[in-house]
């Protein structure tokens, strides 16, 4: 287990369950690919709080910084950018942790992020949760013009959660993003291309 636990977060054995039942349902539909995915925490010093083993199994590995908040701009953008090029994570969640009205984004230098992203093929993630909304309009203007890739997020901790879906959308739109620069609206095939799955 990590040593931190993410809100609903799982440990590797459930983890491993979980991946199972993917694989069951999987060989029973036809027309249809559930993938495996988890979110995983970036640690203090820039790993990814998960087996490697496991990072490797699983087809698509979201990651995010939860703990040390705190830290300097300089600490935060290593860590990230050490995860980034761990070669092992396909999306950066909620890039700025920001929770509206809550908490202030932490201090992080986006530049420097967005040019890895670009040049390790990481998505950002614009992060649909009302509260969140995290990157923020700008910041995703930014993306957009730097060629990073996007992808919205419910964050869902429930199914009912995946209804805030369309304030992704409205974020992203407020942002200049497109069709075009997100990794949601890839077919099938592109997707796994991307994902090399
Ligand atoms: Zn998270």
């Amino acid at each position: 287990m990590g040593a931190l636990k993410v809100a609903g977060a799982m440990d590797e054995e459930s983890l491993r369950k979980q991946m199972e039942e993917i694989d069951k349902l999987n060989s029973r539909l036809d027309d249809f690919r559930i993938l495996k995915g988890a979110e995983v925490n970036i640690t203090a010093e820039g790993n990814l709080d998960l087996s490697v083993g496991l990072l490797k199994e699983l087809e698509v590995v979201l990651a995010g910084i939860h703990s040390g908040l705190r830290a300097s701009k300089e600490a935060i953008t290593k860590r990230v950018i050490k995860a980034m090029e761990s070669g092992l994570m396909h999306i950066l969640v909620h890039p700025t942790g920001r929770i509206i009205n809550r908490r202030a984004p932490y201090e992080i230098d986006l530049g420097a992020i967005m040019e890895t992203a670009k040049e390790l093929d990481v998505a950002l993630e614009v992060n649909a949760f009302p509260d969140r909304l995290d990157l923020r309009d700008v910041q995703i203007k930014s993306a957009v013009d730097k060629g990073v890739c996007l992808v919205l997020g419910t964050d869902s901790h429930n199914r009912n959660h995946l209804n805030y879906m369309r304030f992704g959308v409205d974020q992203a739109r407020r942002g200049w993003c497109t069709k075009r620069n997100l990794i949601n609206t890839l077919s099938p095939s592109e997707l796994e291309k991307r994902f090399d799955i």
